[in-house]
């Protein structure tokens, strides 16, 4: 049978006793002897619900389990007890009216009283020091005595001084039922979330509490006449009420845990209260001596005003508890979430992840970084950047919403953390979607690129990290706004590519790089007129690495700084060189390429005005290859360009024709060289014999030369692998190129042979 079942069973009898007592009063049905056998029978059905939940239960705690044992005999113990009293009354039938209860009958009563005391007593409360379990003793003393004084003065004193003479065991047992509910109604406000279930002691407090208390009224007001009703009607509620106990404790796994009751804490007012209605009764009730009825209520005024003292001390605290509960909750915040964005921080995402690897062991984590948030930032301030990442932030929450916890990790990073079944491709796709809208009220463009890792079995917070580092950092280089998902074999080629950040710092130090030049060469009679400057890097295992590989590794780690300025120095130190050795007119320039986040470098200008300085090369010798895509970067490299462009240092647009603007560039730039980039120059020369075709392939080379010549700019021709493509740019109207084909890329040694070779023809 279910706990439910018998509870149904218990108010069936309770209401077969309801409707025997009904039919006794009005018809007379039967013997009044009758009236004692509900209480036992109902009383059974209580102790077998206890010893029911005991055999099924095994999820109840022990503290739970020790309580319960104690309460199942207590109940089996008074039930006994009523049914050696009935038994005692059916077979008297003809004195019930006058018996009293027999002796070994009220033991047992008495002793099952005793021990659902005990039971109650040896429940544990929540107290966290020794101080706070004083406090809770003596709170509970004080309700015990307040409680005690009522149920005195309503209950067991008027029943001693009536007129029926009342049993000492009949008043002992009622005083004992009091005792229970006083017992178990101080306990429970201090059980919080305990093993053994608040609801179920309420109920236990109201089986000891409630018959008590009416039986007592019956009795006193009625006589004889309330005791048929009090024992068929009333008692038996005390085992349906013990029944209903046991049904709640079988649900308290499933109620939620509440705070700590503020009625623990008011209860000893109360009880204050309750002891002190008697006493005003008495002081007007009795005949007293004035005298006396003024320290009676002189009393009761001084306790009711050092009750309500206490109270306003206690809301008082009450306050400032709660505001150290919010600033706490506020602190708490604050070191797990972002100030900016008030999304969650890595270390609470770390937490999550941890967590919901070592519960469910699985997990999804969304990667998701801005692309070229840095130009935003420079472009146009850390304001607007902020913003950005606000609205970015914004963004994710409403895209994630209850699916998982969105997260700032750091920077333009932000991550998403996916612990249910959501799909991970599916909300990338959501996101990147969402982003293809301009949003923040700047109305900014912004990309993201987003890696993906799925927790496998085994997988650590770290793994999980680095797998979807892994898969951002690909999704990069594959372009940017793209999704990538981890797979295996994802992590050597970009952990490799990774670590050349940390390698070139090595490198630097260990003076692994040298510059090699390329000369430049006038089309015609192939004489040499300047030089690019090109790095490598003769890494000690690898080999020569071409700068196309490690020079965006450089620029990430902004180690670019310190290779370009060696690659400034140097240059200028050789071109002053060859000068000296070859006279004025042996070398026109030197070039060399400058990387954006150089420009960036507030004492740029001047580390190029002290590499002229010190080398003695002429301002208008060197001349500085920037690309589209560098020069568009906003205030700050435009003052700089600007700035060199006066001491006579001439720019190069290098690359020209590949960026998106490089016509609308050539106003606002100073430059004074444009270089046509290989991928206009490759084809140039092909004649298939249809005219239409190669003038397709010549359109981009006609257009800049004419350009230039418009806009009075020098060019030269980049990546000129053929005397064929010599004569079509020739022909096109170029006068200097730079290629293979011309002269490779050699080392200072190399060039200066050609110079001495050129020097020799001329002389
Ligand atoms: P760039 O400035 O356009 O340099 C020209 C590149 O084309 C060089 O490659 C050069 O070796 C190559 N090249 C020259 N003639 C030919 C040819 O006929 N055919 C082919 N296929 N290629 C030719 P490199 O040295 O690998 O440099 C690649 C890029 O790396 C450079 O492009 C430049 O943007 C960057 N770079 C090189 N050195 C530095 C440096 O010191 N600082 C910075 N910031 N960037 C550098
Ligand atoms: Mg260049
Ligand atoms: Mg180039």
């Amino acid at each position: 049978m279910t706990a439910r079942r018998y509870v149904q069973a218990t108010a069936a009898v309770a209401a077969l006793g309801t409707a025997w007592c009904v039919a006794f009063l009005t018809v007379g049905a039967g013997t009044e002897a009758w009236a004692y056998v509900f209480v036992p029978i109902a009383g059974g059905l209580a102790a077998a619900s206890v010893h029911r939940m005991l055999r099924a239960g095994p999820g109840l705690d022990p503290v739970a389990r020790r309580f319960w044992r104690a309460v199942r005999l207590a109940v089996a113990v008074i039930s006994f007890g009523y049914a050696w009293l009935a038994a005692d009354m059916l077979a008297h039938a003809a004195e019930a009216r006058t018996r009293s209860m027999p002796v070994p009958a009220a033991a047992c009563v008495i002793a099952g009283f005793l021990l659902a005391i005990g039971a109650l007593a040896r429940v544990p409360v929540v107290a966290t020091g020794g101080v706070e379990r004083w406090r809770m003793a003596l709170d509970r003393t004080i309700a015990f005595l307040g409680c005690s004084a009522v149920v005195w003065y309503v209950g067991l004193a008027p029943m001693l001084s009536a007129r029926e003479p009342w049993s000492r065991q009949a008043m002992l047992i009622d005083g004992l039922g009091f005792a229970v509910a006083v017992a178990a109604a101080t306990k429970v406000s201090y059980i919080v979330g305990g093993p053994v279930d608040r609801v179920a002691i309420r109920l236990i407090a109201a089986a000891g509490g409630v018959p008590a208390g009416v039986v007592a009224v019956l009795a006193v007001r009625f006589g004889y006449a309330g005791s048929i009703p009090a024992q068929a009607i009333v008692m038996p509620l005390a085992p349906l009420l013990v029944a209903l106990g046991v049904a709640a404790q079988g649900r308290a796994g499933r109620r939620p845990r509440r705070d700590p009751a503020r009625v623990g804490v008011l209860l000893p007012y109360l009880a204050i209260v309750a002891a002190d209605v008697p006493l005003i009764a008495v002081a007007f009730g009795a005949p007293l001596r004035w005298p006396v009825r003024v320290v009676l209520v002189t009393a009761v005024a001084v306790t009711a005003l050092v009750t309500l003292r206490q109270y306003i001390a206690y809301r008082e605290n009450d306050r400032l508890l709660w505001n150290t509960r919010l600033q706490e909750e506020r602190l708490q915040f604050e070191v797990s979430h972002d100030g900016l964005t008030g999304l969650a921080n890595r270390a609470l995402f770390r937490d999550r992840l941890r967590n919901a690897l070592a519960t469910t062991g699985t997990a999804a984590v969304l990667l998701v970084d801005l692309d070229d948030f840095k130009t935003v930032n420079d472009l146009l301030g850390h304001g607007i950047g902020d913003r950005l990442l606000v609205s970015v932030a914004r963004l994710l929450r409403s895209e994630v919403g209850d699916a998982g916890l969105p997260v700032r990790v750091g920077g333009d990073e932000f991550a998403v953390l996916l612990t249910g079944d959501a799909d991970p491709e599916e909300l990338a796709a959501r996101l990147l979607a969402a982003l293809t809208r301009p949003i923040s009220e700047h109305r900014l463009l912004v990309q993201a690129s987003i890696g993906i890792a799925v927790a496998g079995p085994g997988a650590t917070v770290d793994s999980v990290l680095l797998n979807a580092d892994v898969a951002m950092y690909t999704a990069k280089q594959r372009g940017k706004a793209g999704v990538v998902r981890y797979a295996d074999g994802m992590r050597e080629p970009v952990l490799a590519h990774m670590q050349l950040g940390g390698e070139l710092r090595r490198a630097l130090e260990n003076d692994e790089f040298r510059v090699v030049y390329q000369p430049i060469m006038r089309l015609d009679g192939h004489r040499l007129i300047g030089v690019e400057a090109l790095i490598r890097w003769d890494h000690p295992t690898r080999g020569v690495v071409s700068p196309a590989e490690f020079i965006p590794a450089a620029e990430r780690t902004g180690l670019i700084v310190p290779l370009g300025r060696f690659v400034l120095r140097e240059t200028c130190r050789q071109a002053a060189a060859w000068l000296a050795e070859f006279g004025p007119d042996a070398l026109q320039e030197a070039g060399l390429n400058v990387s954006a986040r150089q420009l960036h470098d507030p004492d740029f200008v001047a580390e190029v005005t002290g590499a002229l300085a010190d080398s003695g090369l002429p301002c208008e010798r060197l001349v500085l290859e920037v690309t589209e895509s560098a020069v568009l970067r906003g205030q700050q490299v435009s003052r700089a360009l600007h700035e060199l462009d006066r001491m006579g240092i001439r720019l190069a647009l290098d690359d020209f024709g590949t960026g998106e603007s490089s016509l609308s560039l050539l106003r606002a730039f100073p430059a004074a060289i444009i270089k046509l980039d290989k991928s206009f120059v490759d084809g140039i020369e092909i004649d298939d014999g249809r005219p239409a075709a190669a003038d397709a392939r010549q359109a981009v080379a006609r257009a800049v030369i004419q350009l230039a010549r418009a806009l009075r700019l020098e060019t030269v021709a980049e990546g000129i692998e053929s005397a064929e493509q010599v004569a079509a740019l020739r022909e096109l109207g170029y006068t200097v190129g730079q290629g293979f084909h011309l002269a490779e890329p050699t080392d200072a040694d190399g060039v200066a042979r050609l110079l001495a070779r050129q020097r020799a023809l001329t002389s």
